[in-house]
């Protein structure tokens, strides 16, 4: 027999008896607390076919029917590839859809790179309509249990008619196919009322995610209106209206001048009216857009998207507000991870204001990667490339963080190289985050 590849092992830095085990593809969490049992030596005996003692044998056997160990003959990759495939690449049961009703903003924030994909403006009413058919042509299909929509922009709220209409027309579409909906919207939050969510609420308007880039002072320097009057107490008061109606992400973006007032900011919020509706809080470093590469970028500097975070120059710095929010006891990232994002699944997409689909939320305004359009039916042979290119390498293979990134984030690789095609490896990255990861995950076991 032999352990999992994907097994990482890292004891307590306080009480190093305590050792946790962790799988990656299972997502296997075993804490040994019993200084005849370490998974480390286990492992080693089970390798060499050394003997075991009883106790030890009997683990084993538990390990096995987890897939922690395996027999000799097993060929892991090959599970791991069909795990991808089914799970991942082809699965039906969840469709996710992210729609940029406007790449316009009532925000003039400069590290924003949608201010260099502007002209594509606003989504026509014909468009609209098109987003529609193609989205439930889909759906009939497909099939899918759940469909997940986002809204995101620019700022979705500045075309409320295009998020009324999609999301009404879809929950009736939805309704009609016995397929549960929900949708959130991913908006600066200066337009939000009560009487639009309440509006929405019964066609499923679920959870919403705002960005505040530090307390108050810090925030009305990076999130400003046109006229350069700061965004945080109309956000905040905004926020405080709708509070209990709506799940609630925070995010923030970050660099060396809000650093220190994301500090204060995690405690404000854990303080407000809004604290019970917060399912994550998490903060991620602004990044940059190479502009000799990305074409129709013009360098500015952005965040990629909503999933990714990684950033391993930054990981100290992230690491450590992790741990504020977490000290608050608003809720972080259940598991440290890259991928697999919607980049990887065949049935989720995003959908542009000129009915472009993309891959990545993060490739919109980039046209070489558009995947297709709503008034075709099928991909493009650059959406299909996208879908079926190799993720990964044989490097990636041995590497038993694969499972919580599949070979990187693309848009990573396509700013570092101009090639999608290029792997973009951030190991040690999720090798720090992973380790901050496994000492809380002791800490909340020995807890248990
Ligand atoms: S490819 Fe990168 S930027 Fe795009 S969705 Fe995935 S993690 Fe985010
Ligand atoms: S890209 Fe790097 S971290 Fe990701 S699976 Fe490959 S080797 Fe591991």
């Amino acid at each position: 027999m032999k352990p999992s590849k994907f097994n990482i092992i890292s004891s307590s830095k306080e009480s190093p008896n305590k050792i946790l085990l962790y799988n990656t593809l299972h997502d296997h969490r075993i804490l040994f607390d019993d200084p005849e049992l370490n998974p480390q030596i286990l492992f080693e005996k089970l390798k060499n076919n050394f003997s075991m003692s009883e106790k030890e044998s009997d683990v084993v056997s538990q390990l096995k029917e987890m897939g922690l160990v395996l027999d000799d003959e097993v060929d892991e990759q090959a599970l791991f590839d069909s795990w991808y495939h089914e799970k991942i690449r082809e699965r039906t049961d969840v469709m996710q859809v992210t729609i940029l009703p406007t790449m316009n903003c009532n925000l003039a924030c400069d590290y924003c790179f949608e201010n260099d994909v502007r002209e594509n403006g606003i989504m026509k009413p014909e468009m609209i309509s098109q987003t529609i058919d193609w989205m439930t042509q889909r759906l009939t299909n497909i099939r899918p249990r759940e469909l997940h929509m986002t809204f995101f922009g620019g700022e979705p709220l500045l075309h409320p008619k295009a998020i009324r209409e999609i999301s009404k027309s879809m929950w009736s579409v939805c309704e009609s196919l016995n397929i549960e909906m929900a949708f959130g919207m991913v908006t600066n939050g200066v337009l939000l009322t009560p009487e639009f969510v309440e509006e929405l609420l019964p066609v499923g308007f679920r959870w919403i995610k705002i960005t505040f880039d530090g307390d108050r002072e810090a925030h009305d320097k990076k999130r400003i209106k046109h006229n350069r009057e700061g965004t945080f107490d109309i956000i905040y008061d905004n926020l405080c209206k709708i509070a209990g109606k709506l799940k609630v992400s925070i995010g923030g973006n970050f660099d060396n001048d809000n650093y220190a007032s994301m500090f204060s900011l995690v405690d404000r919020i854990r303080q407000s009216p809004f604290a019970n509706d917060i399912v994550s809080a998490r903060f991620k470093p602004i990044m940059k857009i190479n502009p000799d590469i990305v074409s129709g970028r013009d360098g500015k500097v952005t965040s990629f998207c909503e999933v990714c975070s990684f950033n391993d120059p930054q990981i100290n710095g992230i690491l450590a507000l992790q741990e504020k929010t977490r000290s608050t006891g608003l809720p972080v990232q259940k598991r440290p991870e890259i991928g697999p994002c919607e980049y990887h699944s065949r049935h989720s997409l995003t959908i542009g204001p000129d009915g472009s689909l993309y891959k990545c939320p993060a490739f919109v305004g980039v046209s070489h990667l558009a995947a297709g359009h709503v008034r075709d039916e099928k991909y493009n042979a650059q959406g299909e490339t996208q879908v079926t290119m190799p993720k990964w390498d044989e490097d990636c293979e041995s590497c038993a963080y694969l499972p919580n990134c599949c070979g990187g984030c693309r848009m990573n690789s396509v700013n570092k190289t101009g090639s999608l095609e290029v792997k973009s490896c951030e190991g040690n990255y999720l090798s720090r985050s992973i380790e901050d990861f496994m000492q809380q995950e002791i800490a909340r076991l020995s807890e248990e």
